[in-house]
């Protein structure tokens, strides 16, 4: 086998491969190994040119038995780390023999067994602090505060509390697997957001006059049409609005703000905004880039305070990417936020 055939047979391989010799020299390597490993592979010996010594090991191990081995190559790219599947194989044909080492990125694979890992332990801690007072709870009751009338009922708010706190969460995580899982099909209905809009403060005229809030509609659209789903809309709507009743200070004002753009750049085509301002503490900078990740909260005992599970934000971005619409988030620290969600308008409907 000449030089050149193996370049065409390495170059046929849809990963990095590289092939060694018996005599511990590289054969070939295609480009991708180049660009992973450097260039000029060829001619050096395999210890010179790879470095990690699981990967060596795997080398070495098939030139002694001929038993294909697996192991794992971490680099850079520079940008982040990277991880790779190395499989080295014994490639013995009657023209050329030796060791074919393939390099598979898996570090999306990884990065996802990451975030699962993460989102696991998150679930865990969230679910484990009300169990824990619970418990506690149940123990004082069935002990020292058994026939303190005063007492029991105290506790037992607090544990109607907890109670409800994990049934919150619980149903948002259900929410999330459930957007999560529809994030791929299109939804087909048409929606009119100035009417949810409506609906939405409706509902929750109750939560702004308990904060001392005020809620106000903004702009002239009677109506705008975008294709949607509409329960997960309502969903966004009631999220956003609840968040700026929630985050958006005592006595406290909270605009609601629709309009209708023929141009919308975000979407390239006609799309609907609906803003959403509240007059609250705002949210500094540094945190927003993170904000719709799940968990993510700016002040953690805050949010728990206010009955927030940290949920409420990510299921409102899988809704949006669902819908290929926009979430903007701006705010000024002392003065307010405003979370502006922008959805492809309805086709040939005039607004
Ligand atoms: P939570 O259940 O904690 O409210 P969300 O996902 O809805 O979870 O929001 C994530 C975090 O973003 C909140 O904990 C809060 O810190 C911040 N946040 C959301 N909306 C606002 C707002 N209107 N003003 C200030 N902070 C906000």
């Amino acid at each position: 086998m000449s030089d050149q055939d193996i370049d065409t047979m390495l170059g046929a391989l849809p990963l990095a491969a590289l092939m060694i010799a018996p005599n511990e020299r590289i054969l070939g390597a295609n480009p991708r190994a180049l660009a992973l490993l450097g260039i000029d592979l060829r001619g050096r010996h395999f210890i010179t040119a790879i470095r990690q010594p699981g990967v060596l090991d795997a080398v070495e191990g098939v030139m002694r038995d001929g038993q294909p081995r697996e192991t794992r190559f971490l680099t850079n790219d520079g940008s982040r780390d990277t991880t790779y599947r190395v499989s080295a194989s014994a490639l013995s044909m009657s023209i050329a023999k030796g060791v074919l080492l393939c390099f598979e990125d898996i570090t999306h694979v990884e990065q996802a067994g990451e975030i699962r890992r993460d989102f696991v332990a998150n679930v865990s801690h969230e679910l484990r602090t009300p169990l824990t007072a619970m418990i506690g709870f149940i123990e004082t009751l069935r002990g020292p505060a058994r026939d303190d009338a005063g007492a029991r009922e105290r506790f037992l708010g607090i544990m109607a509390k907890e109670a409800a706190r994990m049934e919150r969460l619980v149903k948002d995580l259900l929410s999330l697997s459930r957007v999560e899982a529809d994030e791929r099909m299109r939804p087909t209905e048409h929606v009119d957001m100035a009417a949810l809009t409506a609906s939405v403060f409706h509902t929750l005229s109750h939560l702004a006059q308990e904060a001392g809030v005020r809620l106000t509609r903004d702009g002239a659209l009677e109506q705008a049409d975008v294709i949607g789903d509409p329960d997960q809309l309502r969903q966004v709507m009631s999220n956003l609005i609840e968040n700026a009743i929630k985050y958006g200070g005592q006595v406290g004002e909270v605009t609601v703000t629709l309009s209708y753009n023929p141009s919308e750049s975000a979407l390239r085509g006609a799309g609907v905004s609906i803003a959403i301002t509240d007059t609250g503490a705002g949210i500094d900078p540094l945190h927003l880039p993170r904000l719709t990740e799940r968990f993510y909260r700016v002040d953690s005992h805050r949010s728990r305070e206010m009955g927030g599970t940290g949920l409420g934000l990510a299921i409102v971005k899988h809704i949006i990417n669902r819908h290929r619409g926009r979430l903007r988030i701006e705010s000024t620290m002392g003065k307010g936020s405003t979370f502006t969600v922008i959805l492809p308008a309805a086709p040939s409907k005039a607004v």
